[in-house]
């Protein structure tokens, strides 16, 4: 079973969702066509629910660090702001700067959500990027801490990245302009799908970007989405399956309650935690248990992290090793909706077993 960050484990339904729009022939119908209107508003109505969005706009890319990429085109003209905890967090910030823009960043130390300053978002940045779980290193932010940033600096898009966030952690969508997933992680699907959530002020915005770069009818400009989105359509032919898969996710992850999935979550958190507490071989990346990500869990290891990849994988569980620099003295272990109660007590069996 994977236990890994993601990619992750797969609903095992989804092999009957596949299945059923193979039989069907759902997946021959074209994108313009009514069926696949069908499907998009499908798909759509349940993301709102479940993830309570509600006036925001919803485009369909193919993973999430193409949705950093297209936020970086559309709703900046030079300036993007990033509040880096980590390497998805600098993924962001060097995507701005390869396209010829001028990022500014605050930095904390990795394993903390701290940043270093005060602050400094200077008046000409026109977005505000946070990674509310910072897979790389098992980070999770306050939502009230981007809250005040928001309040602070009202003018400004707010942009989170939630990857391997949702839907655990909850995004209040009154307050966020902008936000992104991809559905390998917290959605127990496999990758091909990245989802952007926009609101009107990002819609403005993009607008008067893409006004001046004249770029307002290119394919993957915002305003062409929106067009394209409000006839239940995409600008070009999409991951169908996925669409049609993740609409049908939901509808699995909003009849067990949402609320119930956060509860399992947290007690699936808490037997993992009281593990490596108790544990001189295991500890926690994170020293500010506050800090600590609940659905991605960042462990340093004694020995070498490959080793407890190793015994983990011969007993039939696949951890991630560590990020970057950790890579050899951590394993990261993801904790989502896929994952069971009883999963995670068979997991740290076999972590006590080590
Ligand atoms: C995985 C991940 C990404 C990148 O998403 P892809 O779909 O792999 O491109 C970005 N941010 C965070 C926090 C992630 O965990």
């Amino acid at each position: 079973m994977y236990f890994t960050v993601g990619p992750t484990e797969i609903f095992s339904e989804v092999k009957d969702f596949y299945l059923d729009g193979l039989e069907n022939k759902i997946f021959s119908v074209h994108h313009r066509s009514n069926e696949f209107e069908k499907i998009h508003s499908e798909t759509v109505a349940n993301l709102k629910i479940l993830l309570n969005i509600p006036k925001h706009e919803i485009f369909f890319f193919s993973s999430g660090t193409e949705c950093m990429e297209r936020i970086i085109l559309n709703l900046i003209k030079k300036k993007s702001f990033h509040l880096i905890n980590g390497y998805f967090g600098a993924r962001f910030f060097n995507i701005s700067l390869q396209y010829g823009n001028y990022p500014s960043a605050d930095i904390s130390v990795y394993g903390s959500s701290v940043f270093e300053e005060k602050i400094e978002i200077n008046h000409d940045d026109e977005i505000i990027c946070f990674t509310l779980n910072e897979t790389s290193t098992g980070v999770a932010l306050q939502i009230n801490d981007i809250l005040n940033i928001k309040k602070q600096f009202p003018g400004k898009i707010i942009v989170i990245d939630a990857v391997s966030a949702v839907p655990y952690y909850e995004i209040p969508f009154d307050y966020v302009d902008c936000a992104f997933f991809s559905v390998q992680k917290g959605f127990g699907m496999p990758p091909g799908l990245g989802v952007l959530i926009v609101n009107d002020k990002c819609m403005k915005k993009a607008k008067s970007v893409a006004n001046k770069k004249g770029q307002r009818n290119s394919a993957f400009n915002f305003n062409t989405y929106s067009l394209n989105y409000n006839r239940n359509q995409t600008s070009y032919t999409p991951n169908i399956p996925a669409i049609c898969v993740l609409g049908k996710v939901c509808e699995l992850m909003l009849k067990k309650g949402l609320d119930k999935i956060r509860n399992e979550t947290e007690e699936k958190y808490a037997l993992l935690d009281n593990f490596i507490s108790g544990s001189n071989i295991f500890s926690h990346f994170v020293k500010r248990p506050e800090d600590r990500s609940k659905t991605t869990i960042a462990v340093n290891t004694k020995f070498a992290s490959s080793e407890v990849v190793k015994k983990l994988y011969n007993s039939g569980f696949v951890v991630s090793s560590g990020y970057g620099e950790y890579k050899d003295s951590q394993i990261r272990i993801g904790n989502f909706p896929v994952h069971k109660i009883s999963d995670f007590k068979n997991l740290i069996d076999a972590l006590s077993k080590i």
